[in-house]
């Protein structure tokens, strides 16, 4: 609106066709919700699981784990009273489809010569990965831990999120050319531009969680726990038990997973204690239900004020009860009181810390301590820096990372490229859906860049269009590595002898 003036409707613009798709529009990597949930429909399964490749990168791990943002914005909603289950279509597409190794875009047949650092295996570097292999970058990714998937491994418990589901979905990216070095933390990034990258892509989460500094906090160390280094601790195989009566402070999904997981340590008495009211509450619905199922209690309107510690051994957390105004902005004391316990788990948060970036370098940090990074183009204050996923602005979830990743990729793409950062590609495509158009149409590509194109051997100077018609797969893949919705999901534990070994880089 200009004063009273309406500002006629640009049909020119791809914007107003993805917004009049209000699930599409609402996914943070603009899936293109009704096209693969048409070509499922059609039984057409495997281009169902590419099209959904081209803009989430994980179908399979989404498809059991995402935050689902499209759901609240499918019109469905508006007549049938609820959503399509825009969220579990994805992970049918995913169980069912055949693999897809031979439908990517292609890699180039030599690399375009420029290297590029990736810092963390997780969903953000992955997508940056996944994006710029078929350019032809040489992509170098550092990993402190054995293995890829970032807190979707060390933090989503595996009865949510099977361990073969992510081996299958990172794998696809890490055979793409990629050198990942395992167990090498990145400690300076001084040290590692010294190397000679010509970018490097910062994808390291957001990996501390965040402390609860009340009396008595640190008087029983071994029964007061990090929930997201005891999620961790679990992952690893480090910790197998818990104590029988547990009290999980914080009311997010962190909690969900953290008190789903006592309860299959041992924990017989499982009480999620929430400061405000239900609505109140960051925890998906559907988490909450699930843990609800599982006879895990949840407690509202209880602040924690103490740990009660008795020679030496945890016995019980107080509480304050809190009664909150409409709104829940104030609240007044009710009454005190004590609900005794063997263990408790901090859930209250994650946060972010750059130990290993040196603040001499030109990189500008905000007064929160986080790194100031351009919200379109994902760059720091160092022109060859770029941020994405949690370690920009904190956590968030999976889709988010992968959809910060894209535009990190763009980005880097269009730095090494020595192109203006503005020019942005429309929502919604990608690096590699501009390569690869549709993946369930024939499309056209235009190498953005005087390389290779190796689907059409199109010479590397050439910047003329090329034709590409994605294979289809043929021979169906005998009981997917993805895991099949129809078989249960057991817990994996990893054995304690991959044991994280970290070589430090820098
Ligand atoms: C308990 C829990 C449950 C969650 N459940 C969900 C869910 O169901 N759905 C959802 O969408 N989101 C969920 N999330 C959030 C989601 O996992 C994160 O938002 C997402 O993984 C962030 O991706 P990322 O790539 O930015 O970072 P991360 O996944 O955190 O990956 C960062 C990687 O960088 C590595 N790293 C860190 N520092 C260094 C260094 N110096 N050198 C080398 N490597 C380094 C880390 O080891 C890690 O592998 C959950 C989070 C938690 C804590
Ligand atoms: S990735 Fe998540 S937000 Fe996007 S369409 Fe799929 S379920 Fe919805």
């Amino acid at each position: 609106m200009r004063g009273d003036v309406v500002e006629p409707t640009d049909t020119a613009s791809p914007d107003y066709y993805h917004r009049v798709v209000d699930c599409q529009w609402a996914c943070p990597a603009h899936t293109n919700v009704p096209g693969y949930i048409r070509l499922i429909a059609q039984g057409r399964d495997t281009e169902a699981y590419l099209l959904n490749r081209e803009s989430n990168v994980f179908p399979g791990i989404l498809g059991r784990t995402c935050d689902r943002p499209c759901e609240p914005a499918c019109r469905r909603t508006r007549v049938d009273g609820e959503p399509v289950a825009i969220c579990r279509l994805k992970r049918v597409a995913a169980d069912l489809a055949d693999d897809v190794r031979a439908s990517l875009a292609p890699l180039p047949l030599s690399t375009n010569g420029k290297r590029v650092a990736l810092i963390g295996a997780g969903p953000a570097s992955l997508t940056v990965a996944n994006d710029l292999a078929p350019l032809g970058y040489e992509l170098t990714l550092f990993e402190r831990y054995d293995r890829a998937g970032g807190l979707m491994r060390t933090n989503i418990p595996s009865f949510r999120l099977p361990e073969e589901v992510l081996d299958d979905e990172t794998d696809v990216i890490l055979e793409r050319g990629v050198d990942a070095r395992f167990d090498t933390p990145v400690t300076s990034l001084r040290a590692l531009r010294e190397t000679g990258y010509d970018a490097v892509f910062v994808g390291v989460g957001a990996p501390r969680g965040k402390e609860l500094e009340l009396p008595g906090r640190h008087d029983a160390p071994d029964n007061v726990h990090v929930g997201i280094d005891w999620l961790e601790s679990v992952a690893f195989g480090h910790v197998d038990t818990i104590g029988e009566r547990v009290l999980i402070i914080g009311v997010g999904n962190t909690a969900m997973d953290c008190c789903r997981t006592a309860r299959r340590l041992g924990g017989r008495d499982i009480k999620v204690m929430a400061r405000r009211p239900r609505d109140y509450f960051k925890a998906s619905p559907w988490e909450l239900e699930d843990a609800e199922e599982e006879g895990v209690e949840i407690v509202v309107n209880h602040a924690p004020t103490r740990f009660v510690v008795e020679g030496g051994r945890l016995t019980a957390m107080e509480f304050e009860v809190l009664e909150w105004d409409e709104g829940a902005r104030h609240s007044r004391v009710l009454e005190t009181l004590t609900v005794p316990c063997d263990d408790v788990i901090l859930a209250i948060g994650q946060e972010n810390a750059f130990p290993w970036i040196e603040r001499d370098l030109g990189l500008e940090f905000d007064e929160w301590g986080m790194p100031v990074v351009d919200t379109t183009t994902f760059g720091s204050t160092l022109p060859d820096v770029f941020f994405g996923g949690d370690a920009a602005w904190g956590p968030k979830n999976i889709i988010w990372a992968v959809a910060h990743g894209h535009q990190a990729a763009i980005s880097i793409d269009l730095f090494l490229r020595g192109l203006p950062l503005a020019d942005r590609p429309t929502p919604g495509s990608t690096l590699v859906s501009q390569k690869m158009g549709s993946a369930a149409s024939t499309a056209t590509c235009r190498p953005t860049s005087p390389r290779a194109c190796a689907s059409s051997a199109t010479p590397a100077s050439t910047s003329a269009p090329c034709s590409v018609s994605p294979s289809r797969p043929t021979a169906p893949r005998p009981n997917s590595a993805r895991g099949c919705a129809r078989r249960p999901s057991t817990p994996t534990r990893r054995s304690s002898s991959r044991r994280p070994c970290p070589r430090p880089v820098g």
